[in-house]
């Protein structure tokens, strides 16, 4: 049978995405809503053929304790809310999956990641690229060494953004601005194509004067990212430039390129390989699946079978510690080593 979800915050991606989503899963249902609006809930219920007694308040949330037909709570709220609806999730003895950037900081990422340890209960961040079907092939490729060693990696996820009453752009409940809602899936995919992690972030931030959006968090943030095996990722995001979310890895033999890399579906996946003096072009045709059907699936798949998430809360904790040593480096101007020690294997 299929295992349930109760989604936590019924805003744009729980509406837009998670719960049409659901309904093509092959693993997963939804069973429960949470929601601070008891009108919208009820429409939405009324959808998705959830019954009364399954929608909870911000209030009742501990209740989910006692719904047999919730194994999994999903949290889609502000980030700074995310913390306290994980850690009460828990301690409700259910399984958890958390919408990125996992936190505000890595601090609270190790509480969270204490709670549901405590609990006995498996923690997954939504890092919905890596069940993406073009970015897993590219990683495949990569790390296969069919172009020969990749050197270099461009990378870049911008968006424009218009409400600076909008949450995104509160420092108390976003945490940052560019970098921890898009910037995110530069750093996070790089590690997860390349499986290994930066010994050292270097980082330019910059906001527009007076720009009201940008009063309390960043618009731009351009970051280098130094890898073990001497790769070098260079990456940016900008909360005020026309949409262009990509990537490209040059390689010793040939280079991968990735458009619409970090969107919801048309990824486009296309190589270079040198041949003696010419070069030859493919694109690599892939048929797209549902990324957030294929991530809710694969936790699923993790609950039924009692397996470790292959994004578990360490995943989320290594960003966290990597932005923070990004905005360091803005800060100070100079570049900052990660000396902590990582997890290994951070996936599962
Ligand atoms: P949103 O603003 O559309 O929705 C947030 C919801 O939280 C709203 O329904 C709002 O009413 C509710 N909420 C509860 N308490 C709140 C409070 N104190 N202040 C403001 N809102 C409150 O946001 P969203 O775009 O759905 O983002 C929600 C989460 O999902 C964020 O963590 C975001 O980073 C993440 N997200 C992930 C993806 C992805 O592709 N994985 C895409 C978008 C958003």
């Amino acid at each position: 049978s299929r295992v349930g979800y109760a989604v936590v915050g019924l805003g744009h991606l729980a509406l837009e995405e998670v719960l049409p989503a659901l309904s093509s899963c092959e693993k997963s249902k939804l069973t429960a809503l949470v929601s601070g609006s008891p009108e919208k809930m009820k429409k939405v219920a009324a959808q998705y053929g959830i019954k009364p007694e399954s929608c909870y308040s911000y209030e009742t949330y501990d209740q989910l304790k006692n719904n047999q037909e919730v194994d999994v709570i999903y949290i889609i709220l502000p980030n700074a809310l995310h913390k306290e609806y994980v850690v009460r999730g828990a301690k409700a003895g259910k399984h958890i999956l958390c919408e990125k950037p996992m936190a505000v900081s890595s601090k609270e990422c190790k509480e969270m990641i204490a709670a549901c340890n405590a609990a006995k209960v498996k923690l997954m961040v939504a890092y919905r690229i890596q069940y993406q079907p073009h970015n897993r092939k590219l990683r495949e490729l990569l790390q296969n060494k069919t172009f020969g060693a990749p050197k270099l990696i461009e990378a870049s996820n911008s968006q424009s953004s218009a409400n600076p009453a909008h949450w995104r752009h509160k420092k108390t409940l976003a945490g940052g601005g560019a970098l921890p809602d898009i910037g995110l899936y530069c750093l996070n995919t790089n590690r997860f194509i390349l499986g290994e992690e930066p010994t050292e972030v270097f980082a330019y931030q910059y906001s527009t004067p007076g720009n009201p959006l940008f009063t309390e968090v960043e618009e731009l943030m351009s970051w280098q990212m130094r890898f073990p095996s001497g790769v070098i990722a260079s990456c940016a995001t900008d909360y005020n430039v026309h949409e262009s979310r990509r990537y490209r890895v040059l390689c010793e033999k040939g280079w991968l390129n990735m458009d619409k890399a970090y969107a919801y579906k048309g990824q486009k996946l296309s190589t270079a390989r040198a041949e003696g003096k010419m070069e030859r072009q493919e694109e690599i045709g892939l048929s797209e699946t549902n990324q957030f059907a294929a991530e809710m699936d694969h936790f699923s798949d993790c609950i039924l079978k009692n397996k470790r998430p292959f994004t578990p809360g360490e995943e989320g904790l290594q960003d966290h510690i990597l932005m923070e040593a990004i905005y360091e480096s803005a800060r100070t101007g100079k570049p900052v080593k990660l000396t902590h020690k990582v997890t290994q294997p951070l996936r599962g």
